[in-house]
């Protein structure tokens, strides 16, 4: 395994890399499995074809912040889910909200998720 950050190679069991000090799994310029330099925005590693933003783009590619005020704003109708690439999740909501007016409360339950750092992006999930 190797440094995102910085390109070091580093123990599987590191938490930390100590050429630079950054978490395991941040930072976008190098493969943290061949340790090539990639461009920050690449998908795949053009050296060894693995996929780089799996890890880092937990929330779709999408930016916490934004997710989390578009979330507690115009969560129940969807919105945050339909940016995240959930539009199953997101048409329920929008059912939801708009037949039993609960939706919110399930957005609710995302925006505390996507604080936490909990929230899973699923396309093919409804919930
Ligand atoms: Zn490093
Ligand atoms: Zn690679």
């Amino acid at each position: 395994m190797f440094c995102k950050n910085c390109g070091k190679e580093m123990n599987d069991n590191q938490a930390i890399c100590l050429e630079c000090g950054v978490k395991v799994g941040e930072g976008n310029a190098f493969c943290a499995n061949c340790g090539n330099a990639v461009a920050p925005e690449a998908e795949v590693c053009l050296n060894c074809g693995v996929a780089i933003k799996k890890a880092a783009a937990g929330l779709g590619g999408q930016d916490k912040i934004t997710m989390a005020l578009i979330c507690f704003f115009l969560g129940g109708l969807g919105i945050h889910n339909f940016m995240m690439g959930e539009t199953k999740k997101g048409i329920v909501k929008i059912v939801l909200s708009l037949c039993f007016g609960i939706g919110a409360i399930f957005a609710l339950i995302d925006f505390i998720k996507i604080l936490t750092d909990k929230y899973e992006v699923n396309p093919d999930k409804a919930f």
